[in-house]
């Protein structure tokens, strides 16, 4: 028997973790495609002798879309088919429980043509590619080339059938058609099924066989986990809530019924016009405000907030590819041995994640290697961000006579709660991709702040420019670092030792001298060098006097006026410094700005 190589990765991946209308579509969704990887990798470990897994490490909980492992067969060609069978009919099987749980293929309405085109949507979703290929022991670096170009070309060339249905779509991958639906509305096919047997707050839209069974996956797994999966406002304010009185908070939720939700903790949501929309009575909205009203009392007298904005963030390895096919190895003879110990750093990162984002700062959705998707509330977002890349394991380590670091970088949305959640993730998603595209040599992070309004402000820079070592620099905040500055700034805003004033002022003056790519600085290009300095060192030199003037500091007992002054001035320098660096760094104008205003944000938003 020859040891083969074997690369299996399904799709699409977007489906199971992008098309989401609430929190819990996320969590399932990623749920369900660890749960596909992970019983594919135990068939295969039945089917066949040797199996070694080489990615992802096996023990991580939320396993990514694709495996890669080493094993003995004589029949290649019928293991890879058979795992194909096997993953389809999985989710199928899945499929089907979760539409008899529901009770729906009870009903009189549940006709030969919807079980028709159920089957038809669930049959044709997964995308399986996979390859194996005669693993050459002496060459363990040629031959995880070869893998990885031969399930390149199968995914070029392979077609998937496309389903042609006429009428209306699904609200959730509008891909498919709807097959359930909770209101009666044009285009519907006929045979579709009505569906009220839940609370509007977990179905209310119209939804195809994949999506429907991604909202319901849980009546076939029936895991802890997966249920009462909070909303995202349950998710910002979840601190607040443990400190609120515990009956007031019951008694509210009995007031309500059993379909409450956080987001009922905000008041603009106690109108008659919610309440119809999420079914609750109209009776009860007196005494819920009532209710809301001693909550709120509790909350202030305990100095406690309920924010309207959190953040979604998307963390991942920078050139990953480059590094799996051993380009930064001194010897890539030494790939094989290097793979092993990169999956497992990446498998105990994975769980570092979780201890680094626990309930307290919000929610990981996933976790499962290099990368990693999770809500965090902005009262911690600063201390996540610093310890996620902190922690982020350094493969130069494991190569001997090699010099280079890995890095990653981050994308960030702050969104409201209100914000279609599908939105919020696009923007954490394309933060990300511009950190790694925009920022050269990418170890960088992308801030988009979504507001209520539509306004969009958006800002990236690398996590460190001072500092040889990145991940010593995160070490603390202390350090001249990007979030060190951050931090710095809104607690000096929120201190009071400085007005926000001079964040408007700059920007008043400078933006209307911005061209149209937001820049100040092309615009100098052509003149000589010495007036291309001093229009540079203008802002510099603006800034220093604004700040300066927004100083707010006062003086303390016993303190002599010279101790004062020395002391204020010390902060004024340190303060300028930090800013001068990020905003020599910047790529334009516009980005340093709205770098400022983000901070803005962080003043007004954890508060
Ligand atoms: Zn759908």
């Amino acid at each position: 028997m020859t040891q083969q190589l074997l690369l299996f990765s399904i799709g699409p991946v977007q489906s199971f973790i992008a098309q989401a209308r609430k929190t819990h579509d996320l969590r399932v969704g990623s749920f369900l495609l660890s749960h596909l990887i992970d019983t594919t990798i135990d068939e295969l470990e039945n089917q066949v002798k040797e199996c070694e897994i080489i990615f992802p490490y096996k023990e991580i909980e939320s396993k990514p879309n694709r495996f890669m492992a080493l094993f003995k067969s004589s029949n290649p060609k019928e293991v890879g088919d058979n795992l194909e069978k096997y993953i389809q009919k999985e989710f199928e099987e899945i499929a089907f429980s979760v539409l008899e749980k529901t009770g729906i293929t009870k009903r009189d309405g549940f006709t030969k043509n919807l079980e028709e085109d159920f089957k038809n949507q669930i049959t044709n979703f997964l995308q399986i590619f996979w390859t194996i290929i005669p693993f050459d022991k002496d060459n363990y670096s040629k031959s995880y080339l070869e893998l990885e170009q031969s399930l390149g070309a199968i995914k070029n060339i392979r077609s998937f059938n496309q389903l042609e249905e006429r009428g209306r779509k699904c609200s959730l991958c509008g891909e498919r058609n709807v097959l359930f639906f909770r209101e009666k509305r044009a285009f519907i096919p006929k045979h579709a099924i009505h569906f009220t047997s839940v609370s509007r707050t977990f179905f209310d839209d119209e939804l195809c066989a994949v999506c429907f069974t991604k909202r319901f996956v849980n009546w076939h797994f029936n895991k802890k986990e997966l249920q009462d999966y909070p909303s995202t406002a349950g998710i910002i304010f979840n601190n607040t809530l443990k400190k609120i009185d515990q009956k007031l908070k019951n008694d509210y939720k009995k007031i309500l019924g059993k379909e409450f939700d956080a987001q009922l903790y905000f008041e603009e949501n106690l109108t008659e016009n919610y309440f119809e929309r999420n079914d609750f009575p109209f009776s009860k909205l007196d005494e819920a405000k009532e209710q809301l009203k001693a909550i709120k009392k509790d909350a202030e007298k305990k100095g406690l907030s309920f924010p309207k904005y959190y953040s979604l963030i998307m963390f991942d390895g920078d050139s990953m590819g480059k590094w799996l096919s051993g380009a930064y190895l001194a010897d890539k003879g030494q790939l094989q041995v290097f793979h092993n110990e990169m999956s497992k750093i990446l498998g105990a990162f994975a769980k570092e994640v979780r201890e680094i984002i626990t309930e307290k700062e919000g929610r990981v959705i996933y976790a499962g290697g290099d990368d990693v998707l999770a809500f965090v509330n902005l009262e911690h977002l600063l201390p996540v961000l610093r310890k996620l890349r902190e922690k982020f394991p350094n493969f130069g380590e494991l190569s001997p006579k090699s010099d280079n670091v890995s890095t990653a970088s981050c994308g960030i949305c702050i969104s409201h709660y209100k914000t279609p959640l599908g939105r919020t993730l696009s923007w954490a998603r394309r933060m990300e991709r511009q950190a790694k595209d925009k920022i050269a040599g990418k170890d960088a992070i992308g801030i988009a702040y979504l507001r209520r309004s539509g306004a969009i402000t958006k800002s990236l820079f690398k996590w460190d420019y001072e500092n040889t070592s990145t991940v010593e620099s995160l070490k603390s905040f202390d350090s001249l670092n990007t979030l060190g500055t951050l931090k710095e700034l809104v607690n000096l805003l929120q201190e009071e030792q400085f007005s926000s004033t001079f964040i408007r002022h700059l920007d008043e003056e400078f933006r209307r001298l911005m061209d149209k790519d937001g820049k100040y600085e092309e615009q100098i290009i052509g003149k000589n060098e010495e007036e291309k300095e001093e229009k540079l060192g203008l802002i510099k030199m603006e800034m220093q006097r604004l700040i300066t003037r927004s100083c707010m500091m006062e003086k303390k007992e016993k303190e002599s006026d010279k101790k004062f002054s020395e002391r204020k001035r010390k902060e004024i320098e340190k303060l300028v410094e930090r800013l001068n660096i990020l905003y020599e760094k910047s790529f334009s104008l516009e980005n340093f700005l709205a770098f400022l205003d983000i901070a803005l944000l962080f003043e007004r938003g954890i508060r």
